[in-house]
């Protein structure tokens, strides 16, 4: 099945005529058909698109960039001219909403050849960790149907673990691609904040929300982020410094490397599997000349705390703008205007948005600003500061994604803080801006995926890709697909 390569794999048979765009395009498109239906996993298709963009790539013939051809999936918050995108919110859906410009990622994909398919499952404006929040339903995982795919990104990653596309874009505002590609057996990179440009992706907390890929290798990391990576006029956060080409500086040894294992990250509740794991991989890393460092990261316990401040003081911004006037949907027969907006908004969003946005106006609210929001902000800075001090003494840092392996579909459903306890090991990175990857790393004894996350310094996608190529390079963890049929 072509849709099983990776976007390596499949560039060398396109660039040596093995296969066609075209072909490699309707092998996608078929395994959607055949096992989406189990999934939920897409959520917008654009087939027919993706041919005619495959066809005009075959003839033209020219495949002299890695990604000339190779088709993909983006989170249902990327905008795309023509295509329908609803953050998965019934909000945007029940007014078909499509937006009439691309997103920058999206934009520098089509530019650099590759070819997107459709749309993926999330939670709802990407606000949670299982994709239950959706208004399309849950994604299903395909290692357990049973199961979350993870979220907020659990479409994406649902979807490049069951190969129905090469990869897939995500966004990471708390651990959205970390965590589902850790549940799903895929790898996926949340670079540092500023790197890739968020213009055109729908905000849920804007000085957290970084978008990112999700793919089969870690290679297949390293040439999609060279591909969006870099200064964006329309997005003032993105940064001037130039982008490596991380693709070519992956090397096989870590000799020499220091790799910090931070205490905190080691905690009672932990499953057996999961720390089995990380410690092996640990075991592995130094097996390849690393020398590995116990650190603490002292505020480490602060972070999901902070995190359900900072960011519902956020989404209660973010969210204003969907008034069912400039967007959103349209309540029926107001009585006035105050109905109107009512209406549009108590309609239009699900529980988790409307709960997020009454806890930010509270926080942010007069005589509860200072109590909440700043005291949060001066927590983000002391958990930043745990990092720079870590980084002063490691080149990386390793940890378990989430504290376990997918959990069943419902499992926190009616418990909001426990849903929010999920991202325990995936917000303080947030906090501090620093680039973030998962990796797989094993299995636990029922067959589900664990997920190894290795951090690096603020602009350290370079070494924090290289060091998770020779790991994955060394081991065969990746290479066990799901049965899906
Ligand atoms: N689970 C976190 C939340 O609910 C992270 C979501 C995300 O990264 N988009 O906010």
């Amino acid at each position: 099945m072509l849709s099983a390569l990776t976007i390596s794999q499949a560039h060398d048979k396109l660039k040596k005529k093995e296969i066609s765009s075209v072909e490699l395009t309707t092998s996608c498109i078929e395994r959607i058909e055949s096992v989406d239906k189990k999934l939920n996993a897409v959520v917008h298709r654009n087939f027919d698109r993706a041919l005619i963009e495959a066809k005009k790539i075959d003839t033209a013939g020219k495949f002299d960039t890695p990604l000339t051809g190779i088709p993909y999936l983006a989170k249902d918050v990327y905008c795309e001219a023509g295509i329908p995108t609803t953050a998965c919110s019934n909000m945007l859906r029940n007014k078909d909403y499509i937006p009439p410009f691309d997103s920058t990622t999206t934009k520098r994909l089509k530019a650099a050849g590759a070819i997107s398919i459709g749309k993926t499952n999330t939670d709802e404006f990407t606000m949670g960790a299982s994709t239950e929040t959706s208004c399309y339903g849950v994604t299903r995982n395909p290692w357990d149907t049973s199961r979350v795919a993870g979220g907020s990104s659990g479409g994406s990653a649902a979807a490049v673990s069951a190969d129905e596309a090469l990869f897939a874009l995500g966004t990471d505002t708390g651990g959205s691609i970390r965590q589902p590609a850790s549940f799903c057996g895929i790898s996926g990179i949340r670079p540092t904040y500023g790197r890739t440009s968020r213009y055109g992706v729908m905000s849920m907390a804007s000085s957290l929300d970084t978008i990112g890929p999700m793919c089969k290798s870690i290679e297949d990391l390293a040439i999609v982020l060279e591909a969006i990576a870099g200064k964006d006029m329309m997005d003032g956060t993105t940064s001037e410094k130039p982008v490596e080409p991380y693709s070519k500086l992956l090397r096989k040894d870590v000799q020499g490397l220091r790799i910090g294992l931070p205490k905190e990250y080691f905690i009672d509740g932990i499953h057996p599997d999961v720390e089995q794991c990380v410690r092996a991989a640990t075991e592995t890393m130094k097996s390849l000349g690393a020398k590995i460092v116990d650190i603490s990261l002292p505020h480490t316990k602060y972070a999901v705390a902070t995190y359900y401040i900072l960011c519902p003081c956020e989404v209660s911004s973010n969210m204003a703008r969907y008034d069912g006037i400039r967007y959103g949907h349209t309540p029926n027969k107001p009585k006035d205007l105050i109905d109107y907006y009512q209406r549009a908004r108590s309609e239009g969003f699900g529980a988790e948005v409307k709960r997020r946005i009454m806890i930010g106006t509270y926080a942010l609210s007069a005589g509860y600003y200072d109590a909440y929001y700043v005291k949060a902000q001066k927590v983000r800075t002391l958990i930043r500061k745990d990092f720079d001090d870590a980084f002063s003494k490691v080149d990386l840092i390793l940890s378990p994604v989430s504290p376990h392996t997918a959990f069943t579909i419902g499992a926190n459903s009616n418990d909001p803080v426990a849903m929010y306890l999920e991202d325990v090991f995936t917000i303080a990175q947030v906090m501090a801006g620093i680039p973030c990857l998962s990796v797989p790393c094993g299995y636990s004894k029922e067959g589900l995926p664990i997920g190894l996350q290795m951090m690096g310094p603020q602009w350290g996608e370079a070494g924090l890709l290289s060091a998770a190529y020779a790991y994955q390079n060394a081991t065969e963890w990746q290479r066990k697909k799901p049965h899906v049929s």
